[in-house]
């Protein structure tokens, strides 16, 4: 998934114990990237783009997961979290990792998550549209996380910490203290923190156009599409969401990207989830803007 994944288990384990349960959850990492990252030819996902219009493709049981709570998001965000972006993810240059900004009056075709046919029980998937291409990448780091939490519990661990390219995963409580503190980049301060959020066992994700981007004419353009326009979202400069699981999380906050800090609200109050929004303003500066909930909380520096 083009990505670093750092994992922290805490004490008291036996150093055999952490071995295996690290092992258990490096293998779950590599075959949630094994089936699902669009930049390997051999993924089920790009088997699916290239045979899903002409037959229905078997895939792993993990990827029918994923694809089926990818549809739920996508109702739950009013279609702002559309896995049919990736002909446009792709023209910008973000799948192959030269960022462009492609020939003006060029249109992409997305085809719309309605061209997908999911069949849980045969574990097939067709597409009914010839331009049909999903992309897994808002989602799968979140569900690669979850699988890897479920290991680490499998294995006994009752603290740890899971990083995978900006989202989180944590079990239990940290080995100092009663909660989680994470902070949450500044997104256009290399360095500098927009703040802490506070939490317990959960997950987190951001999302937005720090890392991922294209400067035209002096605008910037991100890696998150808004399905609506076809062109990068340009609500938000990043979105944090804390969520009980790290799908959830991961999937709202690329949402929450495109919908911007009013729209996404009705999605994290249906899901108990909280969310910390950058926004750039006119004058360049930026400002933020929360939801929190229960058990969540956020102090700026
Ligand atoms: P994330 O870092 O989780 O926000 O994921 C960003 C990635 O999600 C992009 O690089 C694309 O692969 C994919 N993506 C872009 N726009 C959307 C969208 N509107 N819905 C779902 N996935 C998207
Ligand atoms: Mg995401």
């Amino acid at each position: 998934m083009g990505t670093f994944a750092e994992i922290q288990i805490f004490a008291p384990v036996a150093p055999e114990q952490a071995r295996a349960a690290l092992i258990a959850a490096r293998a779950e990492l590599h075959a949630v990237d094994r089936l699902m990252a669009v930049q390997r030819p051999d993924s089920d996902v790009s088997r699916l783009n290239r045979e899903g219009a002409r037959h229905p493709v078997r895939v792993d049981v993990r990827v029918i997961e994923v694809l089926t709570s990818a549809m739920a998001m996508h109702a739950l965000t009013a279609g702002a979290f559309d896995v049919t972006v990736l002909p446009v993810v792709r023209a910008w240059g973000f799948i192959d990792g030269h960022p462009r900004a492609p020939d003006a009056g060029v249109r992409h075709a997305i085809a719309g998550t309605q061209t997908l046919r999911i069949d849980p029980g045969k574990r097939t998937v067709a597409f009914t549209d010839a331009s049909t291409q999903v992309d897994l990448g808002g989602i799968a780091k979140g569900y690669a996380l979850d699988r890897v939490r479920d290991a680490l519990c499998r294995h006994d661990i009752h603290s740890a910490f899971l990083d995978l390219g900006g989202s989180i995963a944590t079990i239990g409580h940290p080995p100092d203290g009663p909660h989680w503190r994470i902070g949450v980049k500044h997104p256009r301060r290399a360095g500098e923190l927009l703040g802490v959020i506070t939490m317990d066992d959960a997950a987190m994700s951001t999302s937005g156009d720090t890392e991922q981007f294209v400067i035209r004419d002096g605008q910037r353009f991100g890696h998150i599409i808004d399905p609506r326009t076809g062109i990068p979202a340009s609500a938000l400069a990043s979105a944090t969401v804390v969520a009980s699981s790290a799908t959830l999380a991961d999937a709202l906050s690329t949402a929450a990207v495109v919908l911007g800090e009013n729209d996404i609200r009705p999605a994290l109050a249906a899901t108990d989830a909280a969310g910390v929004f950058a926004a750039v303003a006119p004058d360049g500066v930026i400002r933020v803007s929360t939801s929190v909930r229960g058990g969540v909380s956020w102090a700026q520096p």
